[in-house]
């Protein structure tokens, strides 16, 4: 085992882990299921510190990264590892509001976040400033691509070595997306699921950091970011409505946290958010369950594009189907040709190019709207997670062509003559 004795936190705000079933505590160490129970490990804050010692200006005076609410985070000495990661732009969304019948949307645009262009920069910030402080050397994942991308960069960042393990048919662009920071990649023949099962034992004989297994009461910690940043961003309030992507449930359920802990330390008001998540139809394990009516989560085999959130057996699925119930929001699935016809409206509406999960994403968010489950008045907020040029397979065939011209003016007027009589046609298509 390389792991190192625990850092004991001196001036930390985090306090201990906790089981989430029975409430049974445990020292900050690296692990991520209770003894007694099995249920999974959370960690807890001294809350009534927090609300005597952080204010929105303390906040606002920090880096312009996740590490302004560091207070909120597991992470004891000063020495954090900052890329940059956090602080996306949120982004009022008139012209998709318009589209799909909105008055107040926005799009949070994790497509954009640093250093690898999806949200799981957040966590993998957390979890490997952690996991440093724990004394790990080598940091690895079971990753349905954007943790490998943001595992093997931020490792690479901090000078840990790094070995990630993948589903071997993942899309080309994760693949090199995880190569150019030279970390060892293990392409597992089998799907994420089974990926993940092997890690664990991994995780139980190498003695490594796994930002997921050990390392995730600290990683998911990191999700709590996206509910802050959104509610700095709108002016210290909280919205009425948000719409994020269902994988393991983890980050719809750190959203929600990160909400309740800027209520209960009185940096926002109160108020009652509803939360609805959005699955694949090819992996919709938590919106069969909230269908259904079912308490639990019924593990099914992936078979979607959306392979960034195609967990079949998702660990916090009944912790996410419980606050979409609790919020009176909602979760349904969406087709693969639904999660395509979204990353094409929220790209020509807004300009983002998102990859599948925020195709599937934008694409629940029409759904529910249609369904008139979604009100016109309510602020709503889509998390975009991830970026679409490292999913470019998934639309491929999909979207026009250049109109290739030879390098004269005459060429360029009669492609540009045929392409508006397309235009005029497909209009006509319409309106027959
Ligand atoms: C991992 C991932 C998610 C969801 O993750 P959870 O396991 O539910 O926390 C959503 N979108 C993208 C792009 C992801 O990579
Ligand atoms: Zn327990």
């Amino acid at each position: 085992m390389t792991q190192a004795k625990t850092l004991t936190p001196t001036a930390a705000t985090f306090k201990a882990l906790k089981c989430k079933e029975c409430g049974a505590e445990y020292e900050l160490a690296a692990s991520h299921v209770c003894e007694a129970c099995f249920g999974p490990l959370e960690v807890t804050y001294d809350y009534n510190t927090l609300r005597r010692t952080v204010t929105r200006e303390t906040i606002q005076s920090g880096p312009n990264s996740i590490w302004r609410y560091r207070s909120f985070l597991p992470v004891a000495t000063e020495n954090v590892i900052d890329v940059g990661t956090g602080m996306t732009p949120l982004v009022q969304a008139n012209r998709l509001a318009r589209r799909l019948g909105l008055k107040k949307l926005y799009i949070k645009n994790d497509a954009v976040n640093m250093p690898t262009l999806s949200f799981k920069d957040r966590v993998v910030s957390v979890a490997l400033s952690r996991a440093r402080e724990l004394g790990f050397s080598t940091v690895s994942c079971a990753s349905t691509g954007n943790l490998a991308n943001s595992t093997a960069a931020i490792a690479a960042h901090a000078g840990l070595d790094c070995c990630v393990f993948i589903p071997a048919d993942l899309e080309a662009g994760k693949v090199l997306g995880t190569l150019i920071y030279s970390p060892t990649v293990m392409a597992v023949q089998g799907n994420y699921d089974q990926v993940n099962r092997l890690c664990c034992e991994v995780a139980n004989t190498y003695g490594w950091g796994f930002v997921n297994i050990n390392l995730r009461p600290y990683y998911s910690e990191g999700s709590k970011t996206l509910g802050y940043e959104v509610a700095e961003q709108l002016g210290w309030q909280l919205p009425d409505h948000i719409v994020a992507p269902l994988a393991s449930g983890s980050l719809f359920t750190k959203i929600y946290k990160g909400f309740q802990e800027f209520i209960q330390v009185g940096l926002v008001e109160d108020k009652s958010v509803r939360f609805s998540g959005a699955q694949a139809e090819g992996c919709s394990p938590i919106a069969q369950a909230y269908k259904e009516g079912r308490e639990f989560v019924k593990p099914v085999k992936p078979n979607t594009i959306a392979k960034s959130i195609a967990i079949g057996n998702p660990a916090d699925g009944i912790y996410a189907l419980e606050i979409a119930r609790k919020t009176n929001g909602s979760i349904a699935s969406v087709t693969d040709a639904e999660i395509i016809d979204g990353i094409k409206l929220l790209a020509e509406t807004e300009g983002i190019f998102t990859e599948t999960a925020g195709g599937t994403t934008i694409a629940v968010l029409k759904k529910l709207v249609e369904a008139g489950k979604i009100d016109p008045d309510e602020t709503t907020v889509a998390y975009i997670t991830g970026n679409g040029l490292k999913t470019q397979e998934a639309v491929q065939g999909y979207i026009g062509e250049p109109l290739t011209i030879e390098a004269k003016l005459d060429s360029f007027e009669r492609a540009l003559e045929r392409s508006r009589t397309l235009e005029r046609l497909d209009w006509q298509q319409v309106l027959v």
